[in-house]
């Protein structure tokens, strides 16, 4: 049996899908057939472009819900107000980089918040929902820094952790049924948060932004390249396949073999 991808009929939601990664999967699902819902705490007019542009393009169905991915009530009514939710992508993310004394606690709760409350809530949401449609993916995007650490990211790294952690317990409740949850482990894509570390990282090793680049930010990142969003939202598709119908309550990395170091 030759295994396809055809998203057609499902609805996926999207959390922080304004820009970068999250935006990258709401394309590349709606290129295989699914309509989408984008998502972010701002309700600017271009927001809600971004879902014409998709729905232009694809002939999918897209639209643009805001919600605060900080605020549990915000993360389970935008799951509401989707109505639907046969694929879910805990996405919405942020970060701050400073040593641990200095951490600024409202960072943290932040941090805390929207890298992983933020999926409890909207699972907790759409869980019910898709065990009444019989067959649901939840995608979670984790980090290298689920699996690994750095310094300088506390709340970054015990959140991806966590948000790993999460994973597992969603894909054990849901074993039996045609549900999975899995996490993605990005290394470094070159997004709007990415590029807003490089002066920080500069500064902090005292470098130029592109010597930071290269030297510091994908030191780590053995092939020297950043992933792109595509590759990303064509992980997230895969993940819906049935091909990967098994495949659960894993971690699967796109880091250019950053953590087989
Ligand atoms: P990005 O800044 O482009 O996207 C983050 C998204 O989250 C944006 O759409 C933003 O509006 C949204 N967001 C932020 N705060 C929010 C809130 N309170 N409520 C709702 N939405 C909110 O960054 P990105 O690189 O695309 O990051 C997306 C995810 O990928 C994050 O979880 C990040 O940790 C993870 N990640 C990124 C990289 C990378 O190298 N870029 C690597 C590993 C993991």
């Amino acid at each position: 049996m030759a295994f396809t991808i055809d998203l057609s009929g499902k609805t996926a939601v999207i959390t922080g899908s304004n820009s970068g990664i999250g935006l990258g999967i709401a394309w590349e699902f709606a290129r295989a057939g699914a309509d989408v819902v984008l998502n972010s705490f701002t309700d600017n007019e271009e927001d809600h472009a971004l879902a014409k542009e998709i729905a232009d393009a694809t002939g999918v169905t897209a639209r643009y819900i805001q919600a605060d991915m900080s605020k549990g009530d915000q993360c389970r009514a935008l799951i509401k107000e989707a109505g639907t939710c046969d694929i879910l992508v805990n996405n919405a993310g942020i970060q701050h980089v400073a040593p641990i004394p200095e951490f600024p606690a409202e960072k943290w709760d932040a941090i805390i918040a929207i890298n992983m409350s933020s999926a409890f809530h909207t699972t907790a949401e759409a869980l019910p929902m898709m065990r009444k449609a019989g067959w649901g993916r939840v995608i979670n995007v984790a980090s290298a820094h689920g699996l690994t650490a750095s310094p300088f990211k506390a709340a970054y790294v015990a959140a991806k952790h966590g948000v790993v952690g999460l994973t597992k317990v969603t894909a054990l409740e849901t074993a039996k049924e045609d549900i999975t949850c899995n996490a993605i482990c990005p290394g470094y894509v070159l997004t709007p948060l990415v590029e807003s570390q490089i002066p920080d990282t500069a500064k902090k090793y005292d470098m130029t932004e592109e010597e930071a680049k290269e030297k510091v930010i994908l030191d780590r990142q053995p092939s020297k390249e950043f992933a792109t969003v595509e590759q990303l939202g064509g992980t997230a598709t895969f993940l819906c396949s049935d091909a990967a119908a098994q495949i659960t309550g894993t971690t699967i990395s796109v880091d250019g073999g950053w953590t087989a170091l």
